[in-house]
């Protein structure tokens, strides 16, 4: 049954009538639960509120699987201001893009082209970019495009899914470049030929994956609302003496957010994924496949506005 329910929140995740719709309509039922605003400058206060609770935030320009030039150009504009807003604000925080969102499924160099004057501003500003893994037929355009910025630019860092049976490979062969790594489970719906079926085989390569990027020494960001994870995490870098400034825990915002507290209160470094704008369609649907019950954030909100 649970296999069911997520298999068709990701099925709708991927409908564009509901999207649009959800574009239209709709962005004030998740504003202030999943996403931080319809926006980026009516986003800042709640990035402020989180910074001042110790919270650093890594935020994301909602919107992937972009098909027109026009609109990848558009999104790298946005991110551009974002970046500078970060700056100006003086916001600790990071920015997470998708690659699909700057024209990837376009054309290779279009891509080159709105990520390099993204990279350009960030590095700039100091501000740190993190390209987001989407689903594995675009993993492999993804890592390559990944190490070949990381060549140019230090401000950096990708994400590995530790479901596909490829990534500890691709962890050993990018740690040359000593990355900036998060480490996720995987949201997308992939075929068993290229990713652990069950749900315990993902635990037990997370968990793998994590021992392996600590001994790499590479510093790794454990992205996870797991308990068990949390835990494991603590336990192994107590065991490797890996000390709290090499590794930092990630969650997304509206998710966890007493547990997000108490690890800051514990002395962990914890990021959070803020999400904003006007595309928060497709992000809901995964976050649902996920966890069902997190559709409680938007009934709530449903009842009150
Ligand atoms: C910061 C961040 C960035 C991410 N970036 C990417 C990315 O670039 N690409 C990608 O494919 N995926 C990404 N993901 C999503 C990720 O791959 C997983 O799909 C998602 O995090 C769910 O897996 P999980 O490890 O949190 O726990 P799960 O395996 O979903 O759940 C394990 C247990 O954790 C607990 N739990 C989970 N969620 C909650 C909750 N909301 N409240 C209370 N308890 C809960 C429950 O006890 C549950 O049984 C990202 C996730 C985070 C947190």
């Amino acid at each position: 049954m649970e296999t069911v329910t997520k298999n068709l929140f990701l099925f709708l995740s991927k409908n564009n009538w509901l999207n649009e719709m959800a574009k239209k309509r709709g962005g004030n039922i998740v504003t202030g639960k999943i996403i931080a605003g319809t926006d980026f400058p009516s986003s800042v206060q709640i990035i402020k509120e989180l910074n001042t609770r110790g919270l650093a935030t890594t935020v994301d320009h909602l919107g992937e699987f972009v098909n027109s030039e026009k609109t990848a150009v558009e999104r790298t504009e946005e991110a551009i201001a974002t970046i500078e807003t970060i700056s100006r604000e003086r916001l600790d925080s990071h920015m997470s893009v998708k690659m699909t969102s700057l024209g990837l499924d376009i054309g290779r160099d279009l891509v080159i082209s709105n990520m390099t004057s993204i990279l350009d501003t960030a590095e700039k500003h100091g501000v740190m970019v993190t390209i987001d893994m989407e689903d594995e037929p675009r993993c492999e355009k993804t890592l390559e495009l990944f190490k070949q910025f990381k060549q140019s630019y230090n401000c950096i860092s990708t994400v590995l899914q530790a479901y596909l049976y490829r990534t500890e490979q691709d962890l050993k062969e990018l740690s040359s470049l000593k990355p900036f790594l998060r480490l996720v489970k995987g949201a997308y719906k992939e075929p068993q030929t290229v990713a652990y079926p069950d749900k315990k085989d993902v635990d037990e390569n997370y968990k793998k994956l994590i021992e392996q990027s600590f001994r790499l020494g590479l510093y790794t960001a454990i992205a996870t609302h797991d308990d068990h994870m949390i835990e494991y995490t603590k336990g192994l870098a107590a065991r490797l003496q890996i000390p709290n400034n090499q590794f930092e825990f990630q969650m997304l915002y509206g998710m966890r957010n007493k547990t997000q507290l108490e690890l800051v209160e514990q002395g962990y470094k914890m990021r959070v994924y803020v999400p904003y704008g006007r595309d928060w369609y497709g992000y809901f649907m995964r976050r649902l496949a996920e966890r069902p019950a997190n559709i409680s954030f938007a009934f709530k909100g449903f009842v009150k506005n």
